[in-house]
């Protein structure tokens, strides 16, 4: 007991992570991992149970209308992975929609499992139009998915999802949605938006710890991907069946990982659903910008695309600014910001998502501005 206060203790002292997961998770979502945790644990089959039925209603779907909770072992990319690798049959063709390193990694995973796929490629500063997928579709008619992704972390934009569906649909195409970095932190109706497939994880705006992810599934979809998949442990279909005849996984479940997630989606509840937390997701990032700017920084995006779960910020042009030296000295105080991953320019991108509040961003900005002014370094 004694060496668990103390540690509980030390927690004030935790490191506020502006990263797009894992994130800053709250200290009874810790907490709730001390339990160990059998897999057949009456309470963990109930908590899965719970899971799978809440993370429908976020999605505004449920059971009785068609659609099915899979969850996932590993990161967000090996449910995106069980998606990509067991729905897509022999004869059918996957469009793989990308504007972005997530886009991309998709395209890596239908080339890996020899999908028959196309890329259809859009700037990393520019969303996927609805009018391009539908002018592709046009021309191909031998498509039967299309995959995008809702909120490409890469920069932070949003692409356009319900419009982009409107199109799908209109040629009768199934669509997959990566919303990973977004679902949680923005009000998404699956069935509005058209999504037959929709990825998440456990460690983005839902607050949860790293450990697993998950596919809400249009059941109708979900039933043809029986023996189709390439891969055992991925293999969505049998995973799924595996959850409804007994409640268990296949193979060795994250029980802790599971156990925080359902205290996450309480806490999601308590602070008023998903469009409160939309709402706190949005402030951050007025805050953030707005302070930025004052101090001269640029974003790399157009603010017309930009969605709210992550900015990007251009180095500043004074060839003394060093962002690993930036990044150490936030480090050193507690505050961990995100290196850049795009290809045509320099910059580094602060995450508004976790358990990070309006005054988190205020301190954030003042340390920024602290380190700066220390340097000499002019924005
Ligand atoms: C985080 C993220 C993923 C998954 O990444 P993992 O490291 O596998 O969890 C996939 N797509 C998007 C858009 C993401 O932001």
């Amino acid at each position: 007991m004694h060496s668990i206060n103390h540690n509980i203790l030390n927690m004030s002292q935790q490191p506020l992570l502006f990263t797009p997961g894992p994130l800053s998770t709250s200290l009874s979502v810790k907490q709730a991992m001390l339990k160990d945790m059998g897999s057949r644990d009456y309470e963990f089959i109930r908590a899965v149970k719970d899971i799978r039925n809440g993370l429908l209603r976020l999605a505004h779907v449920s059971k009785e209308e068609g659609y099915e909770c899979v969850i996932m072992q590993g990161s967000g990319t090996f449910a995106v992975e069980s998606v990509i690798s067991s729905v897509i049959g022999e004869n059918d063709k996957l469009l793989v929609l990308a504007n972005g390193a997530y886009g991309e990694r998709i395209a890596k995973m239908a080339r890996i499992h020899k999908l028959n796929h196309e890329v259809l490629r859009f700037d990393e500063d520019c969303i996927v139009t609805p009018e391009a997928v539908e002018n592709f579709l046009k021309e191909h008619t031998d498509i039967t998915h299309v995959a995008c992704i809702h909120s490409e972390t890469t920069t932070g934009l949003f692409n356009p999802i319900a419009a982009i569906g409107d199109v799908v649909k209109k040629y009768s195409k199934v669509f997959i949605v990566d919303a990973m970095s977004s679902f949680g932190g923005v009000v998404m109706d699956m069935k509005a938006m058209q999504v037959d497939f929709l990825v998440s994880s456990s460690n983005k705006c839902i607050e949860g710890v790293p450990g697993f992810a998950f596919a809400l599934c249009k059941k109708t979809e979900l039933e043809k991907a029986k023996g189709r998949a390439r891969s055992l442990s991925l293999d969505l279909y049998d995973q799924w069946a595996g959850l409804e005849s007994n409640g268990q996984f296949r193979f060795t479940p994250p029980t802790l990982s599971i156990m925080a997630f359902r205290k996450a989606m309480q806490e999601l509840e308590e602070e008023g659903g998903i469009e409160a937390r939309e709402h706190r997701y949005k402030t951050n990032k007025q805050i953030l910008d707005e302070g930025m700017h004052a101090m001269g920084f640029k974003q790399y995006l157009k603010p017309e695309i930009q969605g709210h779960i992550i900015s990007s910020f251009l180095y500043p042009e004074d060839p003394r600014f060093d962002f690993a030296d930036f990044y150490e000295k936030l480090n050193k105080r507690g505050l961990v910001i995100y290196p850049g991953k795009l290809s045509k320019a320099n910059a580094f991108r602060i995450g508004n998502i976790g358990q990070i509040f309006p005054d988190d961003i205020e301190n954030l900005l003042q340390a920024i501005k602290e380190i700066l002014e220390g340097d000499s370094i002019s924005v």
